[in-house]
């Protein structure tokens, strides 16, 4: 028989369930985001199959007979609690789940779960988009199951609930950033999805829900959101919904224009907004070229090596998120300057630990590598108001280190203006300093530096115990480095500490 889905269901995997399921009497079906992703176009490696009956003993029975009578090996993972089982055959991750029909407890998410019909599981399902499946039966096989129009919703760029939306949020308030979600990532520039007004409605009037969910799903969907190719359209989504005020308040507190004498300064909610944008444009477009590098260190010693990035990087993205975060608490209106913004990167940075613990975001060296984002965000496209001095570049790279090409990507995603002769300018200069950083890396190796000089060697040289005057060396030692008055070597170093010490009373024991 043909059907519209054929060719959706080649993989083999399709024709074995189908026959394993015949074999054991149950209905079973492929549901969800891989039928939805059939229609798009874009296939997945994810397969969920809904069962009417045990999705466990389907899973094991199908696993039975890829061991006895294809001789391969296949293991079943059980999660009990979900009733669910996972297998993988030739590759492809297949889920077996039973059909089933859900009932909920105000203050919680986790449902009261019944056996059901597969309509009755479709009805339990988040979106008319993701709740469309297709046959396994052999009567009908590849037969699509669509009892709520999701082929309808998916042409027209629609993501609804199958039931009222304010039951569906209420119930499981993760399905709002879900709603979001998908209409962000699905989004692309020749397709937009939007979700329907009363959807949105809803979402403003469950906001409050929002509180039985834990923080770990929250920052779960957020992360996907920013790794979206345009996050922006997301976190807009969140705003007007008035779940961003839930999740980032202070993020909210970007938004507005002030004017004083009739000088305004921009809105720095739609700037940052811009800025995550841009970041995550040029982000791919460096992946894709494999411009963009980790640096991964070398076990066993001091050294990192370059790992070429091959996935967006979400901390980055936080980083754009947050990049201007300390500007309303610094904001200040000079009658002279106009609104200024000064150590609003400082302030920002001071900002960041915080806003990750009341996320219950990890509070380790990717929130390092925000705060540090974060701080420097100005200090790339600073240097190219001044003249691009070798020692500026070399203290900026020193700074930044093993950051210096994230720092670069988001300075320059940051410079949005208006004016497109000023942005023009401001780009040229920045590439200006792209290349010295390089020039004064290869040359000088900043980016990893040790100084030459350490405190051991300082108290033998001068048979010292630990005193401050090391440290003072030292940093003179790093700066004359940094400067460009000696090269980043251990001879010139050993020299101008053994020039500079005795201005600091310091004589050099006899050596023996
Ligand atoms: P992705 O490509 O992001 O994995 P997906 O649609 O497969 O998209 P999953 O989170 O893997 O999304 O979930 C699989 C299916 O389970 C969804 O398509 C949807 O039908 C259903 N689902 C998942 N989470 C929920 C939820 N919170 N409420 C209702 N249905 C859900
Ligand atoms: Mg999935």
């Amino acid at each position: 028989m043909s059907t519209i889905t054929q060719g959706y269901l080649d993989d083999p995997v399709f024709s074995l369930v189908s026959r394993v399921a015949e074999q054991e009497g149950v209905r079973a079906f492929v549901i969800g985001g891989y039928v939805r992703d059939c229609f798009l176009g874009t296939p997945s490696k994810d397969i969920d199959i809904v069962v009417e009956g045990s999705g466990i003993a389907l899973a094991e029975a199908v696993a039975e007979h890829i061991r006895q009578v294809e001789k391969h090996s296949c293991h079943v993972s059980v999660f009990k609690n979900f009733g669910t089982a996972m297998l993988r055959y030739h590759g492809t991750e297949v889920e077996f789940v039973g059909a089933r029909k859900e009932s909920y407890h105000r203050d919680s998410r986790k449902p009261i779960v019944e056996d059901g019909t597969l309509e009755e599981d479709q009805l339990r399902r988040d979106f008319t988009i993701n709740a469309m499946a297709f046959s396994l039966q052999r009567e009908d096989f590849g037969a699509l199951v669509d009892p709520f129009g999701g082929i309808r919703d998916l042409a027209a760029g629609i993501i609804r609930t199958p039931l009222d939306p304010e039951v569906t949020y209420s119930d499981d308030p993760l399905r709002m950033l879900r709603a979001i979600r998908f209409a962000t990532r699905l989004t692309t520039p020749s397709r937009t999805f939007t979700i329907v007004p009363e959807s949105l409605e809803a979402m403003r009037k469950m906001k409050d829900r929002m509180s039985i969910l834990s923080k770990e799903r929250i920052v779960e969907e957020l992360n996907k959101i920013l790794l979206t190719p345009h996050p922006s359209m997301g976190f807009r989504l969140l705003d007007e919904t008035g779940l961003l005020e839930y999740i980032l308040p202070d993020l909210v507190r970007l938004k507005g224009v002030e004017t004083v004498e009739g000088r305004g300064h921009k809105d720095n909610f739609s700037h940052t907004l811009q800025v995550v944008d841009h970041v995550a444009e040029d982000e791919l477009r460096q992946i894709d070229a494999g411009t963009l590098h980790n640096y991964a260190p070398v076990e066993g010693s001091d050294g990192f090596v370059e790992v070429q990035r091959t996935e967006p990087y979400v901390w980055l993205r936080w980083a754009a998120l947050l990049h201007d975060i300390g500007k309303p608490a610094s904001k200040r209106y000079d009658p002279v300057q106009g609104w200024t913004f000064h150590g609003h990167n400082v302030l920002g940075a001071r900002m960041v630990p915080k806003i990750f613990q009341s996320l219950k975001m990890p509070l380790n060296e990717k929130m390092k590598y925000v705060q540090k984002l974060v701080e420097l965000h100005h200090r790339p496209v600073s240097l190219v108001d001044d003249e691009v001095t070798d020692s500026a570049v070399r203290r900026l790279l020193f700074d930044a280190g093993n950051e210096i090409d994230d720092l670069m990507l988001l300075c320059n995603a940051d410079i949005t203006s208006k004016n497109p002769v000023k942005v023009a300018r401001l780009k040229r200069n920045f590439e200006l300093v792209r290349e010295k950083l390089a020039e004064v890396e290869a040359k000088d190796a900043i980016r990893n530096m040790k100084n030459p000089i350490t405190g051991d060697y300082v108290m033998k040289v001068y048979g010292i115990p630990p005193c401050d005057k090391i440290g003072v060396l030292k940093e003179y030692v790093k700066n004359a480095i940094l400067d460009g008055r000696i090269g980043n070597n251990f001879e010139e170093a050993d020299r101008l500490m053994r020039a500079y010490a005795p201005t600091l009373g310091l004589q050099e024991v006899a050596s023996e």
